[in-house]
């Protein structure tokens, strides 16, 4: 994972600030780290995959939030579309999917609606079968990679009962993708809205067939939810190495930064931040590998906390860079903005807390 890293360093290099002032990711690019394997590492060698463990996949999605946070939201939603297969597919669907997915193909996965956003159980999107295929009608918005995806993962209400995940070719007749205008973060992800009317695919796209909307939400979110926590610790690496340079060399009364004990204490809690949200992952990817059933709790714990200190220390990197990181593009600015992103995503602060506190009450027995 270390040479894949040091490739990444070279290949995004200097460009995340103009790729986000842009609102474009290089498809090339893209598509290459796709074909590599690196945006869905975790997929098993049989599979074309990497078979990379959670811990290493984790700390290569660090690396990639750290460099650039549109690209680690794209490595995120081919992840989580990749999970949704292995998890949610036959064996057949697997051999197909997974491959495409680590061939060079990009995917995206859509749940929300215009009014099913934290309560996905009110999703109305349908998935009719019809003889030998099934008929998608639905509105989805704010899909991470949408706009860059050649299928879509979407999930809905299925005729025969429960819920269903569709794998949707975006070159479908009736598939319209429309990108979100100026988004506050993660400008580059290709955030875009999904509007499926009378779209059909072969029955043999649908993923979990009659299975609870709820179970099959939370699958899939379990991925991102540990993805998106690896890429706060990305965040917070950013931050505080932005901050500390910056520190140590500015002159302000006569002494660096960093000797005023004001502006030290950001960075120790910059410093605490980053180490804690890296623990918190390890942990999750740990339980996760091991397969333990503390997996669930672990991961959510990562993705609330991870948020939480990303959001508090990109906003402490900006004070410490005070006008040198306040504009467009700059590694604070973008991380401050992103940051505030992750406390939204894949389960809002609000949604962990609750989940958090139904623990709290459960383990009471
Ligand atoms: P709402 O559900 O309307 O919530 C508004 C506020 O109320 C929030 O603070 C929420 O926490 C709070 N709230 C709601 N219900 C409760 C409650 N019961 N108790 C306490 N507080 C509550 N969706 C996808 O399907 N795929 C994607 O790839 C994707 N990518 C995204 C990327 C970005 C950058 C963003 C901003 C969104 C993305 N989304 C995606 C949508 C995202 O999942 C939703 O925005 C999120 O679930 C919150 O839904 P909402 O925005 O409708 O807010």
């Amino acid at each position: 994972a270390g040479e894949h890293a040091a490739k990444l360093t070279d290949l995004v290099g200097d460009r995340a600030g103009e790729w986000d002032r842009t609102g474009v990711l290089p498809v090339d690019l893209l598509r290459g780290l796709g074909a590599d394997g690196l945006l869905c590492a975790e997929v098993p060698i049989e599979h074309g995959g990497l078979g990379w463990s959670s811990t290493d996949n984790g700390e290569f999605t660090a690396h990639t939030g750290s460099l650039c946070g549109s690209l680690r939201s794209v490595q995120t939603s081919q992840g989580m579309a990749a999970w949704a297969v292995q998890r949610l597919g036959e064996p057949a669907q697997q051999a197909e999917y997974l491959r495409r997915l680590t061939g060079g193909e990009l995917a995206a996965v859509a749940f929300s609606e215009p009014h099913a956003g934290s309560d996905l159980a009110a999703m109305s999107t349908t998935i009719r079968q019809d003889g030998d295929s099934v008929v998608v009608d639905g509105h989805k918005v704010w899909i991470t990679a949408a706009s860059y995806a050649d299928l879509v993962v979407v999930f809905g209400r299925y005729s025969e009962g429960g819920g269903a995940a569709v794998v949707v070719p975006v070159d479908t007749a009736g598939v319209r993708v429309e990108r979100v205008p100026e988004p506050l973060g993660c400008r580059a992800a290709g955030h875009s809205s999904v509007v499926l009317d009378s779209v059909r695919v072969p029955s043999s796209a649908v993923l979990g067939a009659g299975a609870g909307v709820g179970l099959l939400v939370a699958s899939a979110l379990a991925y991102g939810r540990k993805s998106v926590a690896w890429g706060c610790v990305g965040i917070l690496r950013a931050c505080r190495d932005a901050a500390a340079r910056h520190a140590a060399t500015r002159e302000q009364f006569g002494k660096a930064l960093a000797e005023h004990q004001l502006v030290a204490r950001h960075l120790a809690n910059l410093v605490t931040g980053e180490h804690v949200a890296t623990l918190l992952c390890e942990h999750a990817s740990r339980a996760w590998d091991s397969g333990s059933p503390d997996s669930v709790i672990s991961t959510l714990l990562a993705k609330n906390e991870c948020a939480r200190l990303a959001a508090e220390g990109s906003a402490a990197a900006v004070q410490v860079l005070a006008s040198a990181g306040a504009r467009d593009g700059h590694v604070v600015a973008r991380a401050y903005r992103d940051a505030k992103l992750m406390e939204i995503i894949e389960g809002s602060t609000e949604m962990c807390q609750v989940l958090l506190a139904e623990h709290a009450v459960r383990a009471l027995g």
